[in-house]
């Protein structure tokens, strides 16, 4: 019996894989985790009534490949899955606007001279960008030159900051380009003037969601996977990945209090991409470790807030925009399904990001619910005389930033695992990107099917590259 195809991470893109290839082939499967249950960031766990989502984790639905496996996973109960649309709203000015920003609301409710002040300074910058071309060198260029100077700072400038805890001017305009593409203000200024225009949304807008938590989704398909053979290794503690020329060997891990070494036919990593270079070893070159030592991350903390009442609000998130708060986005999950929370109470999460170890981090639980109160008060309807409880999670390293010539790095290290003829690695934390979980199975199903075959087929692999790893150039 050949040996097992070993996958680093029970997470949504892990997960996805493993399904694919206890499904479509004979190989032998082994999934490790270093956490104790399955999910990656799409897990839930309970507080006591309540079953919570680390911010909200609404699946993407649309009406593909992951969608359907999500909804064949609940086939003998499709009252399982619920399915809705977005109700998400951001806070700006003290104020409250649809999600994605719609001009007419937004120059309706702010203040005239601010309304005027944008549109002339659109339509200068438009006209000056016309005329003279100035090459886009990072985040708050791009910004500035789509929408001007006041409007970049309101809309994405000042979130980036906050969120990124980064100056705009340090950020690459890919990430940009990624993440706010589809917002168009001609479309919007036409839209205003009644002469056409089309307002594409910038995310999804479509989901479903597990009755009892996201988290729900990914155990079902690890029971699945289990149940066609697959092993799921949970709290495992990767110690090295042993290699040979060209080809890793094993995996050495500690489990359960007791060391093993894992052979692999072949190794499927969904774990960051510098820990997968550290676990690599020494004969890794000095180079490589240097760029997998430039790719950086947010980390993130969760403030819960729990109420003695029914509900906070009907939206299912809202972000703060105004850097006057601390806080980023606020969920009320129980807007995704109700069977999440006790009966009469509803939890608020406020997601707040950090450096892992700086002054935020560090802070109390006690002082982060102060911080959170503050918060607050600024945002009419949140009743703070009804909090009951609160609960605080840390988790270090969830979001990647894409710094100005993060893609070299990344490039770079992608290359040498790349020359490992046995080894790939997918998934949000894989691949440095900032997919959702949608893009995460589909990219588990692709890479599953292409080791189903008995010899997998390195222009498939090199393809899947191509399609995913977007910020290569080329
Ligand atoms: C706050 C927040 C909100 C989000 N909201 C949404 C949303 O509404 N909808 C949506 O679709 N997506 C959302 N996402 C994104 C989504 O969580 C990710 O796209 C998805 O989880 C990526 O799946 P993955 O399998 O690639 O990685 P992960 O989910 O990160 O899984 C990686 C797995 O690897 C394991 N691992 C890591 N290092 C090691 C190691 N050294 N040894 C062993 N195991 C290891 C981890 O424990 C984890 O289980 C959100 C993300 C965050 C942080």
């Amino acid at each position: 019996m050949p040996d097992p195809v070993v996958i680093l991470g029970a997470g949504p893109a892990g997960l996805a894989c493993a399904h694919r290839l206890v499904k479509d082939s004979e190989k032998k499967v082994i999934l490790i985790d270093k956490a104790r249950v399955v999910g990656g960031a799409g897990a839930s766990f309970r507080w006591k009534g309540h079953i919570l989502d680390y911010g909200p984790h609404a699946f993407h639905a649309r009406g593909d490949e992951p969608e359907k496996l999500v909804r064949s996973l609940f086939d003998s109960d499709p009252t399982l899955l619920i399915e809705g649309h977005k109700r998400v709203h951001v806070y700006l000015k003290r104020k409250r606007f649809r999600y994605p920003l719609q001009v007419r609301e937004a120059l309706l409710k702010f203040n005239p001279l601010l309304s005027l002040r944008i549109m002339l300074e659109f339509s200068v910058t438009s006209l000056f960008h016309a005329i003279v071309s100035i090459p886009i060198e990072n985040f708050e260029n791009w910004g500035r030159k789509r929408f001007g100077p006041t409007l970049y700072r309101m809309s994405f400038g000042d979130y980036t900051e906050k969120v990124w805890k980064t100056k705009a001017v340090q950020i690459s305009e890919k990430f940009a380009a990624e993440k706010i593409q589809g917002f168009s203000f001609i479309n919007l200024l036409k839209k205003l003037l009644r002469i056409g225009g089309q307002v594409t949304e910038p995310y999804y807008q479509s989901w479903i969601y597990h009755r009892f938590g996201s988290g729900q989704i990914y155990e079902t398909l690890a029971a699945e996977v289990s149940a066609s053979g697959g092993q799921i290794l949970l709290g495992c503690d990767i110690r090295s990945i042993e290699s040979e020329g060209r080809r890793v060997l094993s995996v050495a891990v500690e489990h359960n209090g007791t060391a093993q070494r894992l052979k692999c036919s072949s190794l499927v990593s969904t774990i960051a991409l510098p820990q997968l270079v550290e676990l690599m070893g020494d004969a890794t070159p000095f180079s490589v470790r240097h760029a997998a030592s430039k790719l950086s991350y947010t980390s993130l903390i969760m403030v819960y807030i729990e109420f003695d009442i029914d509900a906070v609000s009907d939206d299912h998130w809202f972000y703060l925009l105004d850097r006057q708060f601390a806080f980023n986005r606020v969920t009320e999950q129980k807007n995704l399904s109700r069977f999440t929370m006790e009966a009469g109470k509803t939890v608020l999460s406020f997601e707040l990001t950090c450096r892992l170890g700086d002054e935020l981090w560090c802070l109390s639980d006690q002082d982060l619910v102060e911080l959170a109160r503050r918060d607050c008060t600024h945002i009419h309807f949140i009743p703070s005389d009804r909090i009951t409880d609160f609960l605080v999670k840390r988790v270090p390293n969830v979001y990647e930033i894409y710094y100005k010539n993060f893609d070299q790095y990344a490039d770079l290290v992608l290359g040498r695992v790349r020359e490992f003829e046995n080894v790939v690695t997918i998934g949000r934390r894989g691949l440095f990107l900032q997919g959702d979980m949608h893009q995460a199975v589909e990219m588990g199903l692709a890479m599953g099917s292409i080791l189903a075959r008995e010899t997998p087929d390195p222009a498939a692999i090199s393809q899947f590259y191509r399609r995913y790893v977007k910020y290569i150039d080329g």
